[in-house]
C-alpha cells in the first residue's frame, strides 16, 4: 500500500463515456450488448483509470465502469433473485422503487467482478480499491419472499460478499470497500446486526477494508430528504461507536457542503477516514483551497497519517468535464495540506 501522506481516492463511480451509456444519468442502461459490452466496459475502465492517474489520484478504481447500478449489478449475478418478478418497496425509507424478488436461497455460483479487478490490476501499479454493496444496503433494494427476515438475508449476503472479497483480494485489490448508505437510516438494525454482518463480509481478509456511508447521489429523493434533516446531520453518531469497535480499517464519509458536524469523527478516532472533500451534488467545481479547508477541519479529529482525502460519493451523474475538474481539485487541495504538514 501507498506510504504517501494524504492519499487521494474517489468514493466510487465516475461518469461513463457516451458510447457505453447515456451520460449524466444515474443507472443509465448499457448501449452495447454481448461481447461488444464486455469490450466496451474494459475500454471505459481504461479511460476512467487514465483520468484518475492524470488527475494525480493515488488510490485508483475502475470508476465503476463495470456496473450499471452499485447494488443490483452485483445481485444480478447471484442465484435466488428473480429480476422479472418485481415488487414496489420503499428504499431507505425515502423513495419507492420497483425491485427484484428473492424467491430461493441466495448463492454466488461464479465470481462477479474478479475478472474486471484482474484487468484493472494489470494496468496500474498504483494501489487499487474495489467497491461492493454492503449487506444491509443489498437487502434494502429487494423484495424478500423467501427468508422473510431482513437479518437472515443480510447474513446470507455477507457470506456471499466474503467469497467475492477473498477473490478480489487474491486478484490484487488493496482496499475492498462496502457501500452502506443504509447505515445512515436504520440505526437499530445497524447496531443489532448491520455492523456484525459487515464484519462477516470481511472475515479472513488481509487487505484493507472500508465502509462508505453517505447521504446519497444528488438525486431529488435524496436532496429532498436532506432538507428534512435539520441544521445538523447527526446520523453518523448512531453507527460510529459500533464501527469504532469493528475490524473495518477505513470509514468513508460525506463532509463537503454537508451539515455533518465534523467533531462526530472523534467518535471513530483511531480508524482511517476517507474524508469527502468534494460535493457530488453540484456542478460547481471546488477550488483547491476549499478542499484544503475541509481537510484542515478534519485534521482536528483525524491523525494526519489516517486521513484519506476523497469525494462525498460517486460522480457518475456529473458531466465528464465537471468530474475531471473535481478530481484535479481534490489532488491540488490535498497537496496544499500535505505541504503544510510536511513543512511543520
Ligand atoms: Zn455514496
Amino acid at each position: 500500500m501507498t506510504k504517501i501522506l494524504l492519499p487521494t481516492s474517489t468514493a466510487g463511480s465516475l461518469p461513463k463515456p457516451s458510447w457505453i451509456a447515456e451520460p449524466e444519468k444515474l443507472w443509465s442502461p448499457w448501449k452495447l450488448e454481448g461481447d461488444d459490452l464486455i469490450q466496451g466496459k474494459r475500454d471505459a475502465l481504461l479511460v476512467s483509470l487514465q483520468e484518475q492517474l492524470h488527475a494525480g489520484i493515488d488510490i485508483v478504481s475502475d470508476g465503476e465502469q463495470t456496473r450499471q447500478h452499485f447494488v443490483t449489478t452485483f445481485i444480478e449475478h447471484l442465484h435466488g433473485v428473480d429480476f422479472e418478478k418485481r415488487e414496489t418497496v420503499r428504499i431507505r425509507n425515502r423513495y419507492d422503487a420497483s425491485v427484484p424478488t428473492v424467491f430461493d436461497a441466495v448463492s454466488r455460483q461464479k465470481p462477479v467482478f474478479v475478472e474486471d479487478a484482474k484487468f484493472l490490476r494489470q494496468h496500474t501499479t498504483q494501489p487499487i480499491k474495489w467497491a461492493l454493496p454492503g449487506p444491509m444496503t443489498m437487502i434494502d433494494t429487494l423484495y424478500d419472499a423467501h427468508y422473510k427476515s431482513r437479518e437472515k438475508l443480510a447474513w446470507e449476503f455477507a457470506k456471499i460478499l466474503n467469497e467475492e472479497a477473498k477473490e478480489l483480494e487474491a486478484a490484487g485489490v488493496d482496499i475492498i470497500q462496502f457501500d452502506e448508505p443504509a447505515f445512515n437510516v436504520f440505526f437499530d438494525e445497524v447496531n443489532d446486526w448491520g455492523v456484525a454482518t459487515l464484519e462477516r463480509a470481511i472475515e479472513g481478509l488481509k487487505c484493507e477494508t472500508a465502509v462508505h456511508i453517505c447521504y446519497g447521489y444528488g438525486i431529488k429523493a435524496n436532496t429532498d430528504w436532506k432538507k428534512t434533516l435539520g441544521s445538523e446531520w447527526r446520523q453518523y453518531e448512531e453507527a460510529f461507536p459500533k464501527l469504532k469497535q469493528s475490524k473495518i480499517d477505513i470509514v468513508s464519509l460525506e463532509c463537503q457542503n454537508s451539515r455533518v458536524p465534523m467533531d462526530l469523527i472523534e467518535l471513530i478516532r483511531g480508524k482511517k477516514v476517507m474524508v469527502g472533500a468534494i460535493d457530488v451534488a453540484t456542478n460547481s467545481i471546488e477550488t483547491p483551497e476549499e478542499v484544503a479547508d475541509t481537510l484542515r477541519k478534519a485534521l482536528q479529529f483525524i491523525d494526519a497519517d489516517k486521513l484519506y482525502p476523497s469525494t462525498n460519493c460517486g460522480m457518475t451523474p456529473l458531466s465528464r468535464e465537471v468530474a475531471r475538474g473535481k478530481l484535479h481539485a481534490l489532488s491540488a487541495g490535498a497537496e496544499i495540506v500535505r505541504k503544510e504538514i510536511l513543512g511543520k
